[in-house]
């Protein structure tokens, strides 16, 4: 979806990336072991801006490691990743600030369980991004209305249904102002009825041009949203392609292999 206008009601603001031709995100050549397990291996991904990149791939693959990797919540061996054109730092306040860039959205809601809704959204951009309280809550109600939750801003998370939780996680997200929005399997916590409010959700998002990478078991949805699919297999990326082609013609016998049991 990278040559989507944005329109107005939906511009998450995102979607502002480089204008340079540089990939907003970049992998080179990263490796990453646990102890003896080679859990990342010579991985190379450039993410355009605008482009919504799926990665899917067998339970244990790496694909959650290579999201924390893109964050920094995981530290890497060897090789390098930009954001934006930077390196990331391996820690301090420069970290924190380029961290905010990259909005996260694990399969866990990870809400503040004591926060009202509207809090665990202006949390972030008060603290990180300096903003007054009234300018981070306007911006959290647009976030929240634009999710489809905007009535249950003053109630605490557990007053809400899994799927609009993981919809608050995802305001949650945006209202730090992202460049790039990684999903770790968002729906896969929850009950099969919210699954779809979720993926609209991820999908009005990729339409007004928001940089995404998402992990995902949720084939239809990758076929529907994805500019490409990569598919990882043992910690390193088997096949690159666009949905088209690798629903339709996957090359590598590991890809034929898992669309047969999850298709
Ligand atoms: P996926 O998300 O594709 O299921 P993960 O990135 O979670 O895969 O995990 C890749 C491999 O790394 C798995 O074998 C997993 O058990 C292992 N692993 C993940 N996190 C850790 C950790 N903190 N310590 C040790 N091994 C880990
Ligand atoms: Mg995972």
């Amino acid at each position: 979806m990278s040559h989507s206008t944005a329109s107005t009601d939906t511009d998450p603001g995102a979607g502002a990336g480089t204008r340079t031709g540089e990939p907003l995100v970049r992998l080179s050549h990263v490796d990453k072991h646990f102890g003896d397990l080679h859990v990342l291996k010579d991985i190379n991904l450039e993410v355009s801006a605008g482009e919504v990149v799926i990665v899917i791939g067998p339970s244990g693959s790496g694909k959650s490691t290579l999201c924390r990797a893109i964050n920094r919540l995981e530290a890497i061996d060897s090789g390098e990743i930009t954001v934006d054109g930077k390196v990331l730092p391996k820690e301090g306040r420069a970290l924190a600030k380029l961290r905010a860039d990259v909005g996260m959205v694990f399969q866990s809601f990870n809400l503040f369980a004591h926060k009202s809704v509207l809090q665990n959204v202006t949390l972030g951009p008060m603290r990180v991004r300096g903003a007054s309280k009234k300018k981070a809550e306007e911006r959290a109600m647009e976030l929240l209305n634009r999710v489809g939750v905007g009535n249950q801003a003053h109630k605490l998370p557990a007053q809400l249904s899994g799927g609009q939780q993981q919809r608050v996680a995802i305001a949650r997200a945006l209202a730090m102002d992202p460049k790039v929005m990684l999903f770790d399997e968002p729906t896969s916590a929850l009950d099969p009825e919210m699954i779809n409010e979720v993926l609209d959700t991820m999908v009005s998002l990729a339409k007004a041009g928001m940089t995404m990478v998402v992990v995902t078991h949720e084939m239809g949805f990758a076929r529907r949203a994805a500019d490409r699919v990569v598919f990882m297999a043992d910690g390193a990326i088997v096949e690159e392609s666009t949905p088209e082609e690798f629903f339709t013609n996957p090359r590598s016998d590991r890809a034929k292999d898992f669309l047969g049991k999850v298709l």
